[in-house]
């Protein structure tokens, strides 16, 4: 069973430097062969990644552009990896495309990446690097310290060092075994899991799980620490007579630039500890989810299609639904937990889980609603949960005549994806590691489905 595991590195400045350098040699790479590989496939040649690599090699050392001011090329400095591996990602991410094409589905082309908006990432192939306890060996840089030692026993697949609001990070994947991999559920129940707008999450059993508070608390303090950023870098173009985007060559008065430096940074911090209390807090959930229960049946939610929907696609992005659904999906396999998927027309929300009753009439903003049919109150979030409940064990199949969903697994079935009622399912991948640096749309784990 494919495990990562993302440890920190305790870089020296001369590592950072050389990671940084590496990523950006990644990323150049991908541009290069996305370019050249847009260019053929505008004039009809059919592009093949292996083969522009073999173009690559051919002028890497030579090309003016990738010469040094001394005319040396410097991607020599840099391991072949980091120039290797985009190639590979670029033909993964061309064949994900068209699959995805070719099924009907929402698809984005590749796209180039841009310094300080695409991922800062970089891959080592397994034959490059070793672990030694509390450190790791990389090609060219040499010992690095590590912030704890390697979690799984196995095989060591690949790894990519990335960053993430100025920590450098190596995730290492390794082929667990699956008796060393394989963890006991403490339950056999089929849980319902609406991951929602005002709760976090809430469960069919009617348990409603808050997001954690300091992640409300520091969100707070984000907004109001952005916004005195932006008025102050107002104030202080305002005062150099900048009308507009600060252009090139254009210069703030020095103490401003600080300022604004020192707010910067205060806010990349700001968002890195958010983003660690939102994953502990993902992970515990994720994990008890998939200790307790045989099966979780969430909903396969249209997230590519939410940002249409600025409040909503916040709420989404506060829980992290893509994180918990990738951390669901990957632990599911080491308990033997179903992930069962409601198709992403299903209404979860609109139906009674009462008498089955369809409230098409319900408002996104309705938090609570009487059911005309049978008259129950319905707390929105609890009602949704147990209707994605219901759909797996088949109860409310039963009687809307939507198709039976998965029956019960037995203990050491390897975890799958099962189709629910009111739509297929797809199946959702088990990716790990190496397609977190490729920077196509990070964590892909699934992909929707699209009922008819
Ligand atoms: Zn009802």
């Amino acid at each position: 069973m494919l495990l990562a595991h993302r440890i920190r590195i305790d870089a020296t400045a001369e590592q950072r430097d050389y990671f940084a350098r590496a990523a950006g040699t990644a990323r150049r790479v991908w541009n290069w062969a996305l370019s050249a590989w847009n260019r053929q496939a505008a004039a009809g040649l059919g592009p093949n990644a292996m083969a522009l690599k073999k173009a690559f090699n051919r002028i890497k050392y030579s090309d003016p552009d990738w010469l040094d001011s001394d005319g040396k090329p410097w991607l020599r400095a840099i391991h072949r990896d980091a120039h290797a591996q985009p190639f590979a990602n670029l033909a993964k991410a061309w064949s994900r495309y068209f699959e995805q094409r070719r099924a009907g589905q929402p698809a984005h082309a590749a796209r180039f990446k841009k310094k300080g908006r695409s991922a800062d990432a970089f891959y080592v192939a397994n034959d490059k690097f070793r672990i030694e306890g509390r450190s790791a060996v990389l090609p060219k840089v040499g010992r690095v310290a590590l912030h704890e030692v390697l979690r799984w026993g196995g095989k060591i697949i690949g790894a990519s060092v990335s960053l993430e609001a100025g920590h450098w990070y190596l995730a290492v994947q390794v082929d667990v075994p699956d008796h060393l991999a394989r963890r006991r559920r403490t339950g056999d129940v089929v849980t319902g899991v609406d991951l929602g707008v005002t709760s976090a999450a809430t469960l069919s059993s009617g348990e409603k799980i808050a997001a954690p508070r300091p992640l409300k608390a520091a969100l707070r303090r984000l907004r109001i620490r952005s916004r005195r950023q932006s008025r102050k870098l107002e104030a202080a173009k305002a005062a150099a007579g900048i009308v507009g985007r600060i252009g090139k060559g254009m210069r703030l008065p020095a103490s401003k630039n600080r300022t604004k430096g020192a707010l910067a940074l205060a806010l990349a911090r700001l968002q890195a500890r958010i983003a660690r209390v939102r994953r502990d807090f993902t992970h515990k959930l994720t994990t008890r989810l998939c200790r307790e229960n045989q099966a979780v049946v969430i909903e396969d939610l249209n997230v590519r299609g939410m940002p249409a929907n600025a409040r909503l696609a916040r709420a989404i992005a506060d829980v992290g639904f893509y994180e918990f659904r990738r951390q669901v999906t990957y632990k599911s396999a080491r308990y033997g937990t179903r992930i069962v998927l409601a198709g992403r027309w299903y209404p979860s929300s609109e139906l009674c889980s009462g008498c089955g009753r369809r409230n098409a009439g319900l408002a996104l903003g309705d938090r609570a609603w009487t059911c005309a049919g049978c008259g129950v109150r319905h707390d929105r979030d609890v009602n949704a949960a147990i209707n994605l409940q219901r759909l797996a064990t088949g109860a409310l199949a039963a009687r809307t005549a939507l198709p039976e969903a998965s029956q019960a697994v037995t203990r050491d079935t390897a975890a799958g994806l099962t189709p629910a009622g009111g739509g297929e399912v797809t199946p959702v991948r088990h990716e790990h590691g190496q397609q977190d640096s490729s920077g196509q749309d990070e964590n892909a784990v699934h992909i929707c489905t699209r009922n008819r």
